[in-house]
């Protein structure tokens, strides 16, 4: 299948691993054991009892009418935002540390630039009593006080990288740095579709769950798995990647990944990456990433910190070259509008990440018999400020 990993690790000319070599031992050992546990019936059968039982799998496909009325089509919400900590993130979480455990490491390692994935790390790890350390630039630690203070009282240790821009990639760089020194103990868990092989299709699978679930509701529903179009907000690409997966063979299903617009594309204020970005190697990957003309990376911007990433999933790379999803962006405005609509006409909250996909459904064209899926990639909770801030200007 053209959309499938080579067994180089690469999505057509994307993804590889570009990494010292002092962590080629650690890469080859997790691939191998990614390998092997995939088809384990126990691991299988342990992996999906934590699903249910503990983060409260199938998450629900919602009909939402209201949205559907005034967007004259019919809309389902996929609703990750109901999952314990609120959010998709916890889906790979759980499976990384059921083979952490496998590997028999005992100590967990990862980063976090808004603290969502360093939050959901921090749950898993208390689940299992690991010890757990996350990286994290000096300045999201200030930008992100409420997901830091999660992270401590969940057992972590926080802690601050004060090299650099003081954000996620110099906190991603303090994290290799630590595995290169622990290689034998430690695991290292990334938050998203993103890193070196097998990191991008290990992440992936975990997320996967998200479309097949979404198959077999809709089938349930309206007598057909396939909808029209499926939505999803793109920052590193995992929940996006996670809701496409299963449908990526149906070239009749349409995919539409969103990306953080911040300001505006041109404004140099953004984090759309595949509109402005262009290819080029990090996190140990080669991708598209936001870079200047001598190739230092750039600092991103969005309204949602999750999204704020300089970087693409190498798989998001691909289906971008090959035309398989069609990328676009939204406005914090835009984002904003949206997610001020969803909670008037359902009653829900969303995450700032999620309203991005929202904020698509102006600018794509539907007809009164589409089915329409947006994934809704986790609760608001955490931009209760921001949404009450932006309120009353
Ligand atoms: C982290 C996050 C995202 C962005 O990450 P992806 O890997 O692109 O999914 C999106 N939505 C929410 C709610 C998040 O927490």
């Amino acid at each position: 299948m053209k959309y499938e990993i080579d067994e180089f690790g690469y999505y057509g000319e994307f993804g590889g691993a570009y990494i010292p070599e002092l962590l080629y031992n650690n890469l080859y050992q997790l691939k191998a054991a990614y390998k092997e546990i995939i088809t384990d019936e126990p691991f299988i059968g342990m992996l999906n009892e934590l699903l249910n039982d503990y983060v409260g799998r199938p998450s629900p496909l919602y009909h939402a009418k209201r949205l559907s009325e005034y967007y004259r089509t019919n809309i389902y919400l996929k609703r990750e935002d109901l999952n314990h900590t609120g959010a998709h993130k916890i889906n790979n979480t759980i499976g990384q540390i059921l083979l952490a455990q496998r590997m028999q490491k005992t100590r967990i390692i990862a980063e976090t630039g808004a603290g969502q994935h360093g939050v959901a790390t921090a749950t898993v790890c208390a689940l299992m009593g690991l010890e757990c350390i996350v990286y994290m630039g000096a300045k999201d630690i200030e930008r992100q006080h409420p997901n830091v203070e999660r992270m401590q009282l969940l057992g972590a240790r926080v802690v601050a990288v004060h090299s650099g821009s003081q954000t996620l990639k110099d906190a991603t760089n303090e994290a290799i740095r630590d595995w290169i020194s622990h290689p034998d103990d430690t695991h290292y868990i990334i938050g998203s579709v993103v890193g070196p092989d097998p990191y991008p299709e290990m992440v992936a699978h975990f997320q996967s769950i998200i479309g097949k679930e979404i198959a077999e509701q809709l089938k349930e529903k309206t007598g057909n798995e396939k909808p029209t179009a499926i939505i999803a907000c793109v920052g590193g690409g995992s929940n996006a990647i996670g809701a496409f997966h299963h449908f990526l063979p149906y070239e009749e299903v349409a995919l539409y990944g969103v990306e953080g617009g911040g300001d505006g594309i041109y404004s140099g204020r953004t984090a759309a990456t595949l509109v402005q970005g262009k290819p080029g190697i990090i996190h140990g990957s080669k991708t598209y990433l936001m870079q200047d003309a001598d190739g230092q990376i750039e600092e991103p911007y969005s309204i949602s910190a999750g999204l704020d990433y300089p970087g693409i999933g190498p798989l998001h790379a691909h289906l971008f070259k090959e035309n398989r999803v069609q990328y676009m962006h939204a406005t914090d405005t835009e984002a904003l509008r949206a997610a001020y609509q969803l909670m008037k006409l359902e009653g829900i909250i969303p995450a700032l990440e999620s309203a991005h996909a929202f904020a698509a459904l102006e600018k794509i064209k539907f007809t009164l018999t589409d089915k329409v899926v947006v994934n809704l990639s986790g609760r608001g909770d955490k931009d209760l400020t921001t949404y009450i801030n932006h309120k009353q200007q």
